[in-house]
């Protein structure tokens, strides 16, 4: 592959449109090895997709930080107080 077709733009669009697969190794959408490859060599050349991949990656991680912080009674609170706005009391 020659550098021009690595940083051309559809190759971003491309690369944008595989990243959550590619970061979340989403088992219903596994990406081929070539896929992987593709990905990845697009990512160590190009700073734009290395940036969101980046991003991507901090965002999901922080994600599931929050999760695991939020204990189970404010879930049931914020579940129930849910409950009461949608059977409009
Ligand atoms: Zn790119």
């Amino acid at each position: 592959m020659k550098i021009s077709e690595v940083m051309s733009m559809p190759e971003c669009h491309w690369v944008k449109s595989h990243l959550t697969q590619y970061l979340d190794r989403d088992p219903s959408a596994p990406l081929t090895d070539a896929e992987l490859r593709r990905l990845e060599v697009h990512i160590a050349l190009c700073d734009k997709c290395a940036a969101v991949s980046e991003d991507y990656r901090e965002t999901s991680k922080a994600l599931s930080q929050l999760r695991t912080h939020v204990d189970q009674e404010s879930i049931n609170r914020l579940s129930d107080s849910l409950k009461r706005l949608t059977s409009g009391e």
